[in-house]
């Protein structure tokens, strides 16, 4: 028995139904996390409850729950469905309402669903690494915002895995941005090179913890927009995102990236990162 949460309750998957009319259905009006699970502890879930609020708001979409309360929405439905290794999705859209652009009344609530999902760690891909494609970023402006939109997201993949590789890596005005749904990092003589969390991509929370032990461990960052060709000539390239934790790329658009194998800085990172998860997994809350 599978059960997903709606709006504060848990119901059973099968028994569980949306309305046609919402709001995320029609317009894609909402928001949405991804938060992982390493032996039964959500991971880094108050930043991810952060930006989802924070999401929100950017929308403006008033949410019923705080933080806290998120978290405990997540941590119930782990517990409920007996998820060890895995990952919560949790969306939020602008509720119910005839199709009218403009947003409806204040009556109407948010529609709030949920579920934890098993979804071991990717360990051939985090070993192997994985070959990307470049797709051009015709996103719009507010990248920032975890939106439920995500048509050029969808289409990029789709060519990227038709392509036989692992993620699109967009590219604006010949700028690396970030991945479909991951970002993406370089590095070049030791130093990192990321994009800044501007408006032009998702600010992930593994970038940040990356960043994080980068410091950490001395390693030089530079968060500056580069050119996909600055990309090319990289001695190493990840990519980050929740459920891909740091997997190495080695090969963009068919031409190997260094020797076309996982680089010393990308492994390094990723023992680091390994670290953090079992630090947070021995915590006790
Ligand atoms: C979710 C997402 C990421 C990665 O963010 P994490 O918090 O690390 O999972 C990167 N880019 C886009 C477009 C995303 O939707």
């Amino acid at each position: 028995m599978t059960l997903y949460f709606k709006n504060g309750e848990y119901t059973e998957k099968d028994k569980l139904s949306i309305s046609i009319d919402d709001r995320g259905y029609y317009f894609g009006d909402g928001v949405y996390e991804v938060i992982k699970v390493y032996g039964g502890k959500l991971y880094t879930a108050e930043e991810h409850f952060g930006r989802f609020l924070s999401s929100a708001q950017k929308i403006r979409m008033p949410l019923p729950y705080t933080v806290e309360e998120f978290i405990g929405i997540a941590e119930e439905l782990v517990r409920a469905n007996g998820i060890s290794e895995g990952h919560v999705y949790l969306q939020a859209t602008r509720g119910v309402a005839p199709r009218i652009h403009n947003f409806p009344g204040d009556e109407v609530l948010p529609m709030i669903t949920a579920y934890a999902i098993d979804n071991p760690q990717p360990l051939g891909k985090l070993e192997m690494g994985v070959a990307v494609r470049t797709a051009d970023d015709i996103r719009w402006l507010r990248c920032d915002i975890k939106s439920l939109n995500l048509l050029a997201n969808v289409m990029a993949k789709q060519e990227a895995v038709e392509a036989g590789c692992g993620e699109a890596v967009f590219v604006r005005d010949g700028i690396v941005t970030e991945g479909s749904s991951s970002n993406i990092f370089g590095v070049k003589d030791g130093i990192l090179y990321t994009h800044p969390a501007t408006n032009l991509i998702l600010n992930g929370i593994t970038r940040r913890v990356v960043l994080k032990c980068c410091a950490a461990e001395s390693i030089g960052v530079m968060e500056e927009p580069y050119t996909l060709e600055e990309l090319r000539g990289m001695d190493e390239v990840f990519l980050t995102s929740t459920t891909s934790e740091i997997t190495p790329i080695i090969s963009i658009d068919g031409e190997t990236v260094g020797d076309g194998t996982p680089g010393p800085v990308t492994s390094r990172l990723q023992r680091v990162f390994e670290k953090t998860i079992q630090q947070a997994m021995q915590e006790t809350n």
